[in-house]
């Protein structure tokens, strides 16, 4: 009687253990008609390719405009460089006078090489049992794009107004450097009168449950380091040849990278903060018609290095460890130091968000991030760049967010997908994010 009172307890585990899982199984399946419509604006927007090398933002800029129509958001385009539009959409506060929140995601993405995706890259084909969208830009980063305004549009219907101005925009070329998109529109007058307080820009998935967030973006600087030398028949050994001063160079450089790299080994410090440096490319010898003269000392060499510097060490001395160690002229070195993009802000401060309590941006955003449900990890520093870095330079706080907990990290990858589950919950967090940031009453002085 005991034994199959035993095996009925056994049973009901399993149907609770089956419920349960069914449940998990069918979670995609089980939004409101009006979450469905959400998705299908997500997916919509998917739908408009803007690769490049030639994305075309006509359609995608009209596609928001129609839904900030909706919304009855106030609409400007902004073209600084002809095809390349900037769409700029106003939900107008109640205290207008007080700095104002920017909501920047951007129009354009990377390209796509169809014959590697499982769906075509532009199709926003929706797995009926994942609930995966997979689509170019799915996670980067036309997710957020749609996530700002469909949180309006729930803010909205729950009639909340915000005191703070809330500013979205819609940039162009941020995959290939803003010289045409946001590195136009900071420095104009219509960014100026924005009088933005605090920016969210994009940032990454993140695979476990916590949410990722970015308080500054390393800079990526190009040095190429010429070596000249005395010419010399191969069999010859003197001092100062090129190729012997080059190698000078390129084991300094090494020595410094394999200190920094030990440091990531060693678990002291995250891959993005310290200073990477990896040498792309060596350009030296005599051509022949078969290869290279192999008996002849060159009498010029060069090597070319991808720096990425953390926005925490001082530019000023990297200038000098390549000067002094890297370059030194007495070894006839020379070097040319490309710096793309800003490194400081206007103010001469380190291109860095503060993510503690004299940020109280931070502190709001951080307690609506809690009040959603959802966890932040701790504060990273982006290993690449985003237009994040433009608007810090102005001495804005920007935070790279974008709400995509238990995810793999797929921008710029084949089959990049985000699952609708993940897009939905987004919206809520952002609900939080824009009626906290935007109703805050205190006045920030950054
Ligand atoms: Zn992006």
């Amino acid at each position: 009687m005991s034994s199959h009172r035993h095996r009925h307890r056994h049973l009901h585990v399993v149907v609770v253990v089956v419920l349960l899982l069914s449940l998990f199984v069918s979670s995609s399946h089980t939004f409101s008609p009006y979450e469905e419509s959400q998705i299908r604006t997500f997916q919509s927007y998917l739908q408009l390719p803007t690769p490049h090398p030639n994305p075309n933002y006509t359609p995608s800029v009209s596609f928001l405009t129609s839904v900030a129509q909706s919304l009855n958001l106030t609409i400007q385009t902004l073209e600084f460089v002809p095809n390349k539009p900037l769409l700029l959409l106003t939900w107008p506060g109640l205290s207008p006078h007080l700095p104002s929140l920017l909501l920047n995601s951007h129009l354009d993405s990377v390209p796509a090489e169809p014959r590697l995706w499982s769906h075509p890259p532009f199709s926003a084909h929706r797995d009926p049992s994942t609930g995966r969208i997979f689509a170019r830009g799915a996670q980067d980063d036309k997710s957020i794009s749609i996530q700002y305004l469909e949180s309006i549009r729930n803010l909205k219907l729950s009639n909340f107004r915000p005191l703070r101005s809330v500013h979205l925009s819609f940039v162009p070329d941020e995959e290939i450097g803003a010289a045409d998109g946001m590195a136009r529109f900071v420095p104009s007058e219509h960014f100026k009168n924005l009088n933005v307080g605090f920016v969210l820009d994009e940032g990454q998935a993140s695979e476990g449950e916590d949410f990722r967030v970015f308080y500054a973006d390393r800079s990526p600087w190009s040095l190429i380091v010429k070596a000249t030398g005395q010419p010399g028949h191969g069999s010859r050994m003197f001092d100062g040849s090129a190729g012997e001063n080059l190698m000078e160079c390129v084991e300094a450089v090494a020595r410094f990278r394999e200190a920094q790299f030990d440091l990531v080994k060693a678990g002291i410090k995250e891959a993005s903060e310290v200073v990477s440096v990896n040498l792309v490319y060596l350009k030296a010898g005599t051509p022949s018609p078969t290869g290279f003269v192999m008996n002849m000392q060159p009498s010029e060499a060069e090597a070319g290095f991808d720096v990425r510097f953390t926005p925490t060490e001082d530019p000023d001395l990297l200038r000098k460890r390549i000067e002094e160690e890297w370059a030194p002229i007495s070894k006839n070195l020379t070097y040319q130091l490309i710096q793309k993009g800003p490194i400081r802000d206007k103010a001469g401060r380190p291109l860095v968000t503060a993510t503690n309590d004299s940020n109280p941006w931070w502190s709001v955003f951080k307690q609506a991030i809690i009040a959603s449900g959802g966890k932040l990890a701790k504060p990273e520093i982006l290993r690449s760049t985003t237009d994040a870095r433009f608007i810090r330079q102005m001495g804005i706080p920007t935070l790279g967010f974008s709400p995509m907990a238990n995810t793999p990290i797929l921008l710029h990858e084949h089959n990049e997908f985000l699952r609708d589950s993940v897009f939905l919950n987004g919206i809520k967090v952002y609900e939080h994010i824009i009626s906290s940031l935007s109703s805050f009453s205190a006045t920030a002085e950054q």
